[in-house]
């Protein structure tokens, strides 16, 4: 397999006058920190998303800082700082209303010839997946091992100007996201950037380029590999982000939909039309649209609608199985879904709370509108209308879970 160092690009240094980054746009904590490093000595950089989305002229998340100092000196170096992290060792510069992340140069530490190679501080699995990256290297280095060329651009705070070694300011004027390096060997490396390609492609309304695209049709089965804990928090920066409509559309094109929630397999169909998959429709609309007005939304009612009809499948099955009566092989069935789900998404205790109720909440309103119990069985709708929403509210200040508990 090929080392990610042989393909190297052709720095370009772009200067202020020919660049749209003012400092204006950045925020007064990054500038004290990047003028902080520069004044003991060291190198700092601003990089990745914060420097991409001000060249599109989109208000940044959060600001990334990169220098050559050691988490170690940063700790001296600034009182407000923790070390966090064990994959990436990073400092955390903390501030009354903002946290910035300072990450040093990362070094390219292997080669994925043979594993004999491998420095201490970093280890492979067997699929190529790199378990810990800690070594540290020079700027060039640094910009190698980023994900994606647009990800890749930095803003130097000597003289203001951009440092672009892997052509991302081309590919950002061309909407392109491309990876840095042999994309099978960086998938492999890392699979979640198969998600951040697809994340940053509906985010950014970018094509992800042939060489890019091609392997994640071959290697989105490696996703099974990702702790659970990170797959989850890459799920709802995927789903949450304000564009999940957009990004749900792209991860069926790649089949991944199904390998994140992977008991919902058998409802995914070419035409889009399952009852769950209009739910699933419906239900990202409304999340990008509270979203877009900043709204905030509690996302255990996304997957209480993907995970209800797994449950009433369960359901079903443990009627037949055990003959035990409807409410009783619904509750069982409850823990039995969302253990399943945990395989692959660590989904934290507080949201399989909402979950829970949710479901129970649908119970009720099918059992009240249906006369007989049977029916249940046969057509279990999940509610999803505007009444809903007022009933998702309740749950949400926990109204209703006392009265619900004695149904
Ligand atoms: P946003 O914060 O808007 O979601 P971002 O690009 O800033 O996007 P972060 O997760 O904040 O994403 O990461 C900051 C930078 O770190 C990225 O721009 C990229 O350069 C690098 N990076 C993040 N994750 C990876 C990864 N899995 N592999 C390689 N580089 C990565
Ligand atoms: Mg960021």
């Amino acid at each position: 397999m090929e080392n990610t160092l042989k393909n190297y690009y052709q720095l370009k240094i772009i200067p202020r006058t020919k660049h749209s980054i003012s400092r204006k746009k950045i925020s007064n904590n990054t500038l004290k920190v990047l003028y902080s490093l520069k004044k003991a000595g060291y190198e700092a950089y601003l990089v990745g998303g914060s420097i991409r989305d001000m060249l599109l002229g989109k208000q940044p998340k959060d600001f990334d800082i990169t220098t050559n100092a050691t988490p170690e000196k940063m700790r001296k170096l600034f009182r407000n700082c923790i070390l966090v992290g064990r994959r990436f060792r990073l400092a955390r510069i903390i501030f009354f209303s903002e946290i910035i992340e300072v990450a040093t140069f990362r070094g390219n530490n292997f080669t994925f010839e043979s594993n004999k190679n491998i420095k201490d501080t970093s280890i492979i699995s067997k699929h190529g997946m790199l378990l810990q990256d800690n070594i540290f290297g020079s700027i060039e280095e640094d910009a190698q091992r980023r994900d994606f060329s647009i990800n890749s651009i930095y803003y130097n705070i000597v003289d203001f100007s951009l440092r672009d070694y892997t052509e991302g300011i081309k590919d950002l004027q061309q909407g392109t996201i491309r990876l840095i390096g042999d994309p099978e060997t960086r998938y492999r490396e890392d699979p979640v950037r198969m998600l951040r390609a697809i994340r940053f492609a509906a985010k950014l309304n970018m094509t992800i380029s042939y060489e890019t695209e091609e392997p994640i049709f071959r290697l989105s089965i490696l996703l099974n590999n990702v702790a659970p804990t990170r797959l989850f928090e890459e799920t709802l920066k995927l789903l949450y982000g304000g564009y999940g409509k957009a990004t749900y559309k792209l991860l069926r094109k790649y089949k991944i939909f199904q390998l994140i929630f992977p008991l919902i397999r058998n409802h995914i169909t070419n035409s889009n039309e399952s009852y769950i998959e209009l739910i699933i429709n419906k239900e990202l609309c409304h999340i990008d649209q509270q979203l877009q007005k900043n709204i905030k939304v509690n996302p255990a009612f996304l997957f209480a609608a993907i995970l209800w009809y797994p449950l009433l499948e369960d359901t079903k099955k443990l009627i037949f199985e055990k003959k035990i009566s409807y409410s009783n092989a619904f509750f069982l069935s409850i823990n039995n879904i969302i253990n399943k789900q945990c395989h692959t998404l660590a989904i934290p205790k507080k949201i399989i709370f909402y979950i829970k109720e949710i479901w129970k909440l649908q119970l009720s309103m099918n059992y009240y509108s249906s006369k007989n119990n049977s029916n249940l069985i046969e057509h279990p709708k999940f509610y999803i209308d505007y009444d809903f929403l007022n009933l998702r509210a309740k749950v949400a200040n926990n109204i209703e879970v006392q009265q619900l508990s004695k149904l």
